[in-house]
């Protein structure tokens, strides 16, 4: 029954071998930066093309300041730690997420609060999350917001851009200054995607990317803290092991962090931020094509919601329920093109058993039906 999507998937690839979820593409300068960074012997925590990827990241998004760090769990923790977050607070974020999220708040020290995504973007629900403040927090007279039931201080709020799918950030922006939080994007899975023409990561008080392999763009491993200049200031400070500049002397003035993105993968990130814009342009017409096949059928293609260009990194179809889901990864991932249901959510792992928790319908409903298709850049519709 779902011939048609494996014979569409190999046609648009051009192959009968295996077609996995999402490869890297380096086609543009890659092997040339990463060459010179071992002629000149700079492959590791300083060199030229750290400072270039920084700067040609917050020029691309817009940002002030772009700090490029290990990977883009390092850089949600660093986020959070510059968001204030404190050992025993809580920060909400959505329970329909890759782990990564939750392990930073986790290295806080701090508990997840999980609300409910929209059904159109997964990402946070705005209104799920102002009806949760309502019930079960208030503002107390200095300002912070705490809950109701045992004065717990609510620092921040995480929410994530599903598969390059910008959440409903105007919404949210508003929910949280209202309510005091600090606003931390996880933007990982969507560098080159726009919220009204604007990047996402740059709404938020600060923003993460993710450079893993699987990514839209690729450093082998690494990840990026875009803030404005202060904020910006002190995640480089924080993440080069708060060491105080000197030509010589080693003094450091707090417990910093050894997150430096080596020069060597900073090369790599130099020439794939080149090829980003052909990247999105050539996911954007798979998506077209993807939404073209899926018209009419019993699956359901997920698109960008309004006002957004979403990068498509990864895209998905939602299933009628969960045994159609069952049968399509089945079916294709025994034909050899990769799908994938999902992330199980965030709250039915072991250890946030016992986390806190909104009503969560559409996670549920979500988590049910969304399977992910290939969606690997196609070289030969790379412009
Ligand atoms: C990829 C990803 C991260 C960061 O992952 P790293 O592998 O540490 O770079 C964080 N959050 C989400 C939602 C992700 O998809």
């Amino acid at each position: 029954m779902f011939e048609s999507l494996i014979s569409f998937v190999r046609e648009q690839y051009g192959t009968n071998e295996f077609i996995p979820l999402h490869a890297p593409l380096f086609q543009g300068r890659e092997r040339e930066y990463v060459a010179d960074t071992i002629e000149s012997t700079f492959v590791s925590s300083v060199g030229a093309y750290v400072d270039r990827f920084e700067r040609d990241m917050a020029a691309y998004t817009g940002s002030p300041r772009a700090v490029a760090v290990v990977n883009g769990t390092a850089a949600l923790h660093v986020a959070l730690k510059l968001a204030g977050v404190q050992p025993g607070e809580l920060v909400i974020t959505q329970p329909l997420t890759f782990v990564a999220t939750c392990n930073a708040i986790a290295y806080c020290g701090a508990e997840p609060v999980f609300i409910d995504v929209d059904r159109d973007t997964l990402g946070l629900s705005a209104v799920a999350l102002a009806q949760w403040l309502d019930e079960h927090a208030r503002l107390d007279t200095d300002g912070q917001c705490r809950t109701k039931a045992d004065g717990k201080l609510v620092r921040a709020c995480v929410p994530m851009h599903t598969f390059g799918h910008p959440a409903d950030i105007d919404g949210l922006v508003s929910v949280c200054a209202q309510w005091n939080l600090a606003l931390v994007e996880d933007a990982a899975e969507s560098l080159g995607s726009l919220y009204k023409g604007r990047h996402t990561g740059t709404f938020g008080l600060l923003g993460t990317l993710s450079f893993n392999g699987n990514k839209v763009i690729t450093t082998g491993g690494g990840g990026m803290v875009l803030a404005g200049e202060a904020l910006g200031a002190r995640a480089k400070h924080l993440t080069t092991t708060a060491k105080i500049p000197h030509p010589y002397e080693y003094v450091h003035d707090e417990v910093g962090y050894n997150y430096r993105l080596p020069n060597l993968n900073a090369a790599l990130g130099c020439a794939q931020l080149e090829m980003l814009d052909s990247f999105v342009q050539a996911k954007r017409e798979l998506a077209e094509r993807y939404a073209e096949h899926f018209r009419g059928s019993e699956l359901s293609f997920l698109t960008e919601p309004e006002e957004c260009r979403s990068n498509y990194w990864l895209n998905a179809v939602i299933c009628q329920d969960g045994s159609q889901r069952d049968a399509l990864l089945k079916a294709t991932n025994e034909s050899g093109v990769m799908t994938r249901p999902i992330w199980a959510l965030m709250n039915r792992l072991a250890f946030h058993a016992n986390a806190r928790a909104g009503a969560l319908p559409n996670a549920h409903w979500l988590e049910e039906r969304v399977v992910n298709i290939p969606s690997s850049v196609i070289p030969g519709l790379c412009r």
